[in-house]
């Protein structure tokens, strides 16, 4: 078994000399980073910060969403921002000296509000024993309010930093914080901040230039230099066709093929799972699903599209592609022809896409 081991370590060994993309992983803790790193993951793509809002602290980001004053808006993001900092030291002290990608909060929105119907039932049943219920039923307006049929292409990403003030500011004040924290501490911490769900320059330029103030800000408190990237994923078909607009904004992409995928079949991620999808697929059109695996005469003609685009606007922008496709072996062929930089995966997948990267660069 050992010399299995050994022969293993010295095939990819010589994998990761011939491969040309780095390869990170998705990663959204501490445990999860040293997993990636153990895995030879070379950074994190992509840390999905609403993951870290599941649980009991889900309840904060419910406050912050339906507050109704900012005084309480205030206190929300006040209440946000020591977790989020925290979460941040311990990640970027397990990735130290390789770069993670921060992304801003991209939730659902429904997963953060309160369910409807439950609510629903006990203001019926409080107004039927005419017991008191005013903050439900003030809370139930705004759940109303808030509501979308269409959760998965409704107020996520950019569009909720903007809508909801101080948000976006609070985690790249945490993100800043950590960072100033770990370069006290002696760490070389690399966070990269990353804007999900971009369709205009617009929206890009607002929050970029917010981020980069609040670091500006955060490293003069500290007396220390947080120079970090500030980028975006491309993951609506708008922002691929206007990527040479979005790279002079952008120090880097990553390209989001989930919701590419989605976007560019119309097809609901919510109910990939569903049995009218499976039936789909059965009829063959497409093979097996788009989402697995990358449709590269659809979706990937975008990436090519903005590749070429955000090259020629801003030659040396860094381009990554962070969706599940990053770890499919077909896909990872398709990413280094295209010309990327890096591919970022599930932790387990590290090793197939190192070697798939290597096969790539093998093979031309
Ligand atoms: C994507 O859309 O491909 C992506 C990586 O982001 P998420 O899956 O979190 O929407
Ligand atoms: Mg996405």
């Amino acid at each position: 078994a050992d010399d299995l081991v050994r022969a293993v370590h010295r095939i990819m060994h010589y994998v990761d000399a011939a491969r040309r993309l780095y390869v990170r992983a998705n990663a959204d803790s501490a445990e999860d980073a040293a997993r990636a790193r153990r895995m030879g993951a070379q950074g994190i793509g992509l840390c999905r910060t609403e993951h870290m809002f599941l649980g009991d602290r889900r309840q904060l980001v419910e406050r912050l969403i339906l507050a109704d004053t900012d005084k309480e808006q205030q206190e929300a993001l006040a209440s946000l921002l020591p977790l989020q900092r925290d979460d941040f030291i311990e990640i970027l002290e397990s990735m130290d000296g390789l770069p993670v990608t921060v992304r801003l909060l991209d939730p659902p929105l429904h997963e953060f509000l309160p369910d409807i119907t439950e609510l629903s039932v006990r203001v019926a049943v409080a107004e039927a024993r005419g017991e008191k219920h005013e903050n439900d039923l003030r809370l139930l307006q705004a759940v109303h309010r808030l509501h979308e049929q269409n959760p998965m292409l409704g107020l996520r990403g950019v569009r909720l930093g903007l809508v909801v003030p101080g948000l976006f500011t609070m985690q790249v004040r945490a993100i800043a914080q950590a960072a100033a924290e770990r370069t006290r501490q002696g760490g070389r911490p690399r966070p990269e901040i990353m804007i999900p769900l971009v369709g205009t320059v617009q929206e890009l330029e607002i929050i970029r230039d917010e981020s980069l103030r609040v670091l500006r800000e955060v490293g003069e408190e500290y007396g220390v230099e947080l120079d970090f990237p500030v980028g975006t994923m491309i993951e609506l078909p708008r922002a691929a066709l206007t990527a040479g607009q979005i790279a002079e904004n952008a120090a880097f992409f990553s390209f989001g093929t989930n919701d590419l995928t989605q976007t560019v079949w119309g097809f609901s991620r919510d109910d990939v799972e569903a049995s009218f999808f499976s039936a789909y697929l059965e009829k063959g059109v497409f093979g097996i699903s788009p989402f697995e695996s990358l449709d590269i005469d659809g979706v990937g003609r975008l990436i090519r599209i903005a590749v070429e685009e955000g090259r020629a606007a801003r030659p040396g922008i860094k381009l990554g592609i962070c969706g599940e496709h990053g770890g499919d072996p077909a896909s990872v062929h398709f990413f280094h022809q295209v010309g990327l930089d890096y591919v970022s995966c599930s932790p387990f997948r590290v090793p197939v896409a190192r070697l798939e990267a290597g096969r790539a660069a093998a093979r031309r």
